[in-house]
């Protein structure tokens, strides 16, 4: 028997089978969640199909954060296929590239911190606004993905920590809002790990061998490692945590300074 048995999880985020989101899409399934997978657009469908069947997902929808009317249509054709919904995962994230190169006060600019803020931050409470409908009554669960860079200055991270350290704070004001309706929200802080969306920050490769070198555990982490405590944090285990940032990064995050050769 799984932690999520018969559990309904809609899940955002999978564009490749480096994402976050299909390491945590994997662990939802092993556990017997019952999986719906939600794209952005056109040219990651044929990969997030092929995805969904090693998965059983039983749907793929599209949906672009950044259009109101996409993110109604993706919780109309839920609700035609499914009565409720028990777990959420946003796994969004999104600044322009020019961004994430070189000091923050030089490379920022109003329409890139908007862009990052709107599709890394605002999508989670639109998102969250339609689930919520959904969850009531039942013994929801939402998750989100953070990064040290909200809590901490990270070489080129830059308007992507401002939208993180939103996005953590958006986690704390929604838990407030959910807990009424017995609906929890978390985010899991993740170490660096090798995606698409990481392949945008200059200089990630550093970042890897850095945490290698520093972290308690002098590793990184993998997509499955995140995966387990997401399906954690969605399953009944978890039914007394929300509003929390979970650190899944070796220990990195303790550090105040780095080892001494
Ligand atoms: P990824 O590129 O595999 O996933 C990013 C996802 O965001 C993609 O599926 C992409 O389609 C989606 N996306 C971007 N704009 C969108 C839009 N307008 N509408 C809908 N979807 C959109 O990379 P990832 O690293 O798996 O990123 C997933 C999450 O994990 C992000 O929030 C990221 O910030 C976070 N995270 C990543 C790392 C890391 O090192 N990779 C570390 C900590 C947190």
């Amino acid at each position: 028997m799984g932690m999520l048995d018969g559990r309904c999880a809609l899940l955002t985020g999978v564009a490749t089978k480096h994402s976050i989101a299909w390491g945590i899409t994997r662990s939802l399934a092993r556990e017997g969640a019952r999986i719906v997978l939600a794209y952005q657009n056109e040219k990651l469908k044929s990969r997030v199909e092929k995805l969904a069947a090693e998965c059983n997902a039983e749907m793929i929808l599209p949906c672009d954060v950044q259009n109101d009317a996409e993110i109604e249509e993706l919780f109309r054709s839920l609700k035609q296929n499914w009565p409720k919904l028990d777990i959420l995962v946003h796994s969004i994230a999104y600044a322009p590239r020019e961004e994430l190169n070189g000091e923050f006060l030089d490379h920022s600019t109003r329409d890139g911190f908007n862009t990052a803020h709107e599709i890394s931050c605002y999508s989670l409470v639109a998102l969250a606004q339609h689930a919520r409908a959904m969850m009531k009554g039942g013994e929801g669960a939402m998750l989100t993905l953070s990064y040290l860079g909200a809590e901490r200055v990270v070489p080129n991270y830059n308007v992507m920590g401002l939208a993180k350290a939103s996005l953590e704070a958006a986690v704390r004001y929604l838990a407030v809002g959910l807990g009424k309706d017995g609906i929890r929200i978390n985010a899991i802080s993740a170490g660096p790990i090798k995606t698409l969306a990481a392949s945008g920050i200059a200089g990630f490769r550093e970042m890897l061998d850095y945490v290698e070198k520093n972290a308690p555990l002098c590793r990184n982490v993998s997509i499955e490692e995140v995966g387990d405590v997401a399906a954690f944090l969605c399953s009944e285990m978890a039914r007394a945590i929300t509003g929390e940032v979970i650190h899944v990064d070796s220990g990195y995050h303790l550090l105040g300074m780095h080892r001494t050769p």
